[in-house]
């Protein structure tokens, strides 16, 4: 696993690094004769390491260091990660749905944004909890308030797709100060809802960035 700067590899696979630092480039069975291993039980060490980006291999010439640290291949790998292997099932409600709606909605889904969409499932506007806490706060009836008279509307919503960069939609959520983002994708009615990010999503890749033992 690449863990910043501390990357836990087995002592064998400091070994190889090492022979191939100092001596690349240098075929496996070479690397192999200097453990006094066969080729064979080498191959799975060489194979994570040239897959965790620590190691190339080129044929006909061998394995050489490509001198990244552990750090320079996290970033690399983080800066691959993009909206569509992440997102969440997106939580929607139509315009006309009343502002006591949108609060059972919120309660019921277990969520903190609704997105607002028309008829055509595109999106028209987004509620926070502070949105709906603020209709709220001295009105009686919230059956008679539609959400769309208080939701914050297109086009000024930040929006992301499934292409874009996860790390990109973090940046957005800090830059905007808001909790989450619609996953939108453009239909000749308007940009249809697909999906949310959140500052869940984001929290949950960066836990199993520590924990997945995948490279
Ligand atoms: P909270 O209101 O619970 O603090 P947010 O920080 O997400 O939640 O929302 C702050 C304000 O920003 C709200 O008025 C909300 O309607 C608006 N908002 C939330 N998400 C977006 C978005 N993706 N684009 C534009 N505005 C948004």
């Amino acid at each position: 696993m690449v863990g910043g700067e501390k990357v836990e590899l087995s002592e064998r696979q400091e070994k190889i690094i090492q022979i191939v630092k100092e001596n690349g480039p240098i075929t496996g069975e070479k690397i192999a004769a200097r453990l006094h291993l066969t080729r064979a039980t080498l191959r799975p060490d060489l194979a994570i390491l040239t897959m965790a980006g620590f190691l190339d291999a080129r044929p006909r010439v061998g394995y050489f260091y490509t001198g990244k640290t552990g750090s320079e291949l996290l970033t690399e790998k983080i800066k691959k990660f993009t909206i569509k292997d992440y997102h969440s099932i997106p939580v929607v409600i139509q315009e006309n749905a009343s502002v006591y709606d949108a609060i059972s909605t919120m309660f019921l889904e277990d969520v903190g944004t609704l997105f607002v969409v028309d008829e055509n499932s595109c999106l028209t506007g987004v509620l926070s909890r502070k949105d709906l806490l603020r209709a709220s706060i001295g009105n009686q009836d919230l059956n008679a308030i539609p959400v769309h008279i208080i939701m914050t509307r297109m086009p000024n919503i930040t929006v992301c797709q499934t292409d874009d960069l996860l790390i990109d939609a973090a940046r957005k959520l800090i830059d905007k100060q808001i909790d989450g983002l619609p996953v939108v994708q453009e239909t000749n009615y308007g940009l249809e809802v697909i999906g949310r990010i959140t500052k869940t999503t984001i929290t949950r890749v960066f836990v199993e960035l520590v924990t997945n033992d995948d490279i």
